[in-house]
This record gives C-alpha cells, structure tokens and sequence, in this order.
C-alpha cells in the first residue's frame, strides 16, 4: 500500500480478507483532483468477483464470530484503540479529502477528519448503552413463561459510500457495524475512494480487527456495487446516495428482503422569519447552503424570507455571497472549492440556465468561478430569487452552490411550501422567539431540524429522512440498532402436560 499525498500518481489497492489486492479482472480507474483535473491517484476497477470475494472474506470472519463473540466491553475498548491510531493518522486525510472530494481544506480539517474520528470512537462509547439482553415482564398466559429479548449482530453488512463526504459517511457506515459485531464490506465512491482506503490501512496496522472484518472495495456502482446488494451472503444493505440509485438499490434489495437503511437526497427549506437575528441568519444562511459547495444532502437550498426583513436580509445574503473566495480546494485561502465532477458542474449551469427561463432572477454568480484558470470545476456560489413553487429549481436537487429564495408572510403557508417536496432530510427556522420555532419545527416533516443553526448534526442524534429521502436511521443509538436483529426467546417454566390447554386447540 503506497503513502499518500505524494506528488506522482499513486497507486492504490483495494482490502479484502485483510490482504491488499488488484481488482479479479486487473482494471483501474483515475481518482482525479476536481480543482486541477489532474489524475492523483488510481485504484482497482472491482467488479462482481471482487465483490463476491470481499463477501466471502466478512463472511467468514462473522461465522468464526472472533469478533461478535466478544463481549461488548472488549469491542469498544478495541475500538476506542484504534481511534487512538486513528487520530494519530489522520493528519494527512485532510489533504487528500481536499484533492480529491474538493473539500476545502479548511473544512476538511476542521471538519471532516475530526468529526470521522470521534464518530468512531463515540458509536464504540453509545454501544455500551445497547442493552443486548432486555426482560420482559412475566406472563401467565396461557401458562406462567419467562421470556426475553436477545439482540445480535445482523452479520455481513455492505456499505455504499457517495462522493460528498468520503470519511464521515463511511464512518457512519463502519462504526456502528463494529461497535454491534458485524462484520462489513465498504464501497466508497469511485470519485473519492482514498481516504477510506487510508482508514483501512491505519486500522490495518493496529492489528487490532480480525482478519475480514472489515474490507474495503472499490469501483463503479453497477456490478461491484449491485452485487453488494444482491449477494445471498449479504444481511443488511446501508445506502447513501442520490434518491434515483436509492431506488435501484431498494429494488435490488426486495427479492431476498435484505435489512437496508437508505440515506437519500434533499432539497432542504430554510425559512427566515421577521424576528431573525439577521447577523447569525444570513451567515448561518450562507453556511447552510455554499458549505462544501452545496454538496450536502441536508443544505437549506430552499430559503423562504419573511416580507418584513426581505430587504435587508437580500441585500446583505448577496453582497457576502458575491464576496466568497472559490479557488483550489487546498488552498487554505479558499472558502469555495470545485464541485466533483465535470458532469456536476454542467448539470449545476444547466440547473440555473433552466431556473431563470422558468422565471426566477439571478442576483449573483451564475457562471464559471474565475480566476482558476480553465481547469477544475467551479461554480459561482449563485443566488436566485423570485423563484416559483412549482419551478424545478423549488423542488429538484441541483447539488451546487445554488441558493432559490422565495418570500413569505403567512405561518401557515410557508410551512405547508416547505413541506411541498418529495425529500424530507431537514430544515432549519431562524427566529429569537424560540417556542415559535419549536412549534413550527414540529410541522415540518424532515428528520432534522435546526433552529438559528445548520450542518450541526452529532453522533448521538439520529439522522436520516422522510419520505423519499430515506429510510432507517443512522448515528446515535438509533444507528446503532439498525446493525442488530433482535430475537424473542421464550422459556417455559416446566408446566405440566394438563395445564397446557392451547395444546388441546389440535390435540384435546
Ligand atoms: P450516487 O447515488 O450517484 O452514488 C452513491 C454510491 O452508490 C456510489 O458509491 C456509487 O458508486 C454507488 N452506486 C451507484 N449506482 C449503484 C448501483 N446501481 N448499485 C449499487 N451502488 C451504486 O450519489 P453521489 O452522486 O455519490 O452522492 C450524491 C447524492 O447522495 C446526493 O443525492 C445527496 O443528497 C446524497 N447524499 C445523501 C446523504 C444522506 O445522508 N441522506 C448524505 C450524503 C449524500
């Protein structure tokens, strides 16, 4: 396994049953940098056999049930060790998030690979909580039983990674799988594979996981990805991804009834009331939408303004908007870093092209970032207003830098638009009368809400969506039971063959 950050291309190898390996068929595919398009890295084009493969591998290592068979103190305090080496290594993950998601540096560092870590860590700390054995109460019908709840590891688990957030939402995916027994297989992103694969190796090094537990393969969604659905060998599916794959997966999923959790798509509202402190609003505003280039599923792209502060609140939005610096993501000058791909970047221009014909008015950005020469992928952090309800800027997910203002004046109404969209992630309410906000939080049906605040989501609250933006949950001890099955034991107490009337339903 090379090292990383290094200014050739590096070559990178997928983890299976605790060896580093090619992918079966010998293919590789670019990791580019979206700020310079430059080729960083290449790793294994896995397809189904490397899939199968990987499967076998977590398989096994569930049967022989080294590591679920382990009490749940001895897990945690394994992996509040290798958390230890985690911190210790993740120095560098920042750079390499930086050159190949295009997060800024400043965000990755201060975000993405402290948040990773101590996801890691706190799922080990909250599965101490999980109670594995729960009493129910005694019943005497039809005769006296004593009766619990045991719960288990669900077993081999799969994790499908989108490009966004390459560390956090893997660590989502591998720390509550561990922190319950599981054993899993990780498929991150084939935009932004490297740093779960440098997550493997750290957690290689520790040799601390037995062999197999944890594997990491990499490729395109299509065979690699779909036969981590598919495969008969495979308990639980964990999804994050656009809601159109989503589907796919769920579908996919459907003939042998695996346990998935989906983690889907957004279009978030954020509405700003009369009463807003409009210092935290309109950059809490800002930061809820242009943080990583709008490329978070939870962004508030949807920003409904109260008539009485629209002014005001308008004129200071644009004039910091316009102002924000968009350049290399490594560049610690940098506060807006390039979108993913050329195909995002073209999708987002077409986005706003389209939201201005269907009537809405651009009030900055709009086009190509400048002053990064022609290469990378950035877009203006873009702000239109005047958008209609029904236009698709109000109700698609553009997953760019794209702001669609409309205004409000009525309560009631302005909840009801909010909640006019097939995703339901979250949304937020800016307003100083706080028992307001909370009764109007409570009308909104997404899965999580902000007041005065956004992104600000922890390992102990649950996240996830309603309606089409998802199912299931993930982080906190929610998170953590959806890595567990739970089974009813039942124990009879000896009753005698007379007693047992239900018996004579058939046989009296
Ligand atoms: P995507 O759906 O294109 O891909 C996600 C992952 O699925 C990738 O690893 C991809 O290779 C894989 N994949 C694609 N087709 C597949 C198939 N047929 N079978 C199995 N795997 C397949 O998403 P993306 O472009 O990487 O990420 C952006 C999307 O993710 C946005 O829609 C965003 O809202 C969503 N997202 C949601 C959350 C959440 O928690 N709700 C978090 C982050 C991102």
């Amino acid at each position: 396994m090379a090292t990383i950050v290094r200014p050739e291309v590096v070559t990178y190898h997928q983890y299976i049953d605790g060896q580093w390996t090619d992918s079966d068929a010998g293919g590789t595919f670019d990791v580019i940098n979206p700020s310079t398009e430059e080729v960083v890295a290449t790793a294994p084009a896995g397809g189904r056999a490397d899939a199968q493969r990987a499967i076998a591998a977590a398989r096994r290592s569930f049967d022989d049930g080294e590591w679920r068979n382990q009490t749940q103190l001895q897990r945690s305090q394994t992996m509040f060790a290798i958390a230890r080496h985690l911190q210790d290594r993740g120095d560098d993950w920042a750079m390499l998030e930086a050159r190949t998601a295009g997060a800024t540096i400043r965000k990755a560092s201060v975000v993405d690979v402290p948040l990773a870590v101590e996801t890691f860590r706190s799922m080990a700390e909250q599965a101490l909580q999980i109670p594995w054995y729960e009493p129910l109460p005694w019943i005497d019908i039809p005769h006296v039983s004593w009766n619990f709840v045991q719960r288990e590891a669900i077993g081999v688990c799969t994790g499908i990674v989108p490009f966004n957030f390459p560390l956090m939402i893997a660590m989502w995916k591998l720390a509550p799988a561990l922190a319950m027994g599981n054993s899993i297989v990780l498929k991150p992103s084939p935009f932004t594979p490297l740093t779960l694969l440098e997550v493997a190796r750290a957690i290689d090094e520790t040799g601390l996981l037995p062999r197999g537990v944890l594997n990491v393969v990499t490729g395109a969604g299509d065979d690699l990805g779909e036969e981590l659905v598919v495969n008969d060998d495979v308990d639980k599916v964990a999804f994050t991804g656009s809601t159109a794959v989503g589907r796919r997966i769920l579908a996919l999923a459907a003939p042998t009834i695996k346990r998935v959790t989906v983690e889907l798509g957004g279009k978030s509202a954020n509405i700003v009331c009369a009463d807003a402190d409009l210092d935290v609003a309109v950059d809490g505003t800002l930061f809820g939408t242009f943080f990583h280039q709008g490329q978070a599923c939870e962004s508030g792209h949807r920003v409904y303004v109260h008539d009485d502060i629209y002014d005001a609140f308008m004129e200071r939005l644009v004039a910091t908007a316009a102002a924000l610096r968009v350049g290399d993501a490594t560049d610690y000058d940098t506060q807006v870093g390039p979108v993913i791909s050329r195909r995002q970047y073209d999708s987002i221009l077409a986005a706003i092209d389209r939201a201005q014909a269907e009537g809405a008015t651009l009030l900055c950005g709009g086009g190509r970032a400048g002053g990064a020469g022609d290469k990378g992928f950035f877009v203006q952090p873009t702000v239109l207003a005047d958008v209609r309800p029904e236009s698709h800027i109000a109700t698609d997910e553009v997953f760019g830098p794209v702001l669609a203002v409309q205004r409000w004046s009525d309560p009631g109404d302005v909840v009801r638009r909010a909640n006019r969209s097939i995703y339901g992630l979250a949304g937020g309410i800016w307003s100083r009368d706080t028992r307001g906000a909370i009764e109007m939080a409570k009308q909104l049906r997404t899965g999580t809400v902000w007041i005065n605040d956004w992104h600000l989501l922890n390992a102990l609250a649950p996240f996830g969506g309603y309606k089409q933006s998802g199912s299931g949950r993930e982080l906190g001890a929610y998170g953590l039971r959806e890595y567990t099955e739970v089974k009813h034991i039942h124990v009879d107490q000896n009753v005698p063959r007379e007693d047992r009337h239900f018996y004579d339903v058939l046989l009296g």
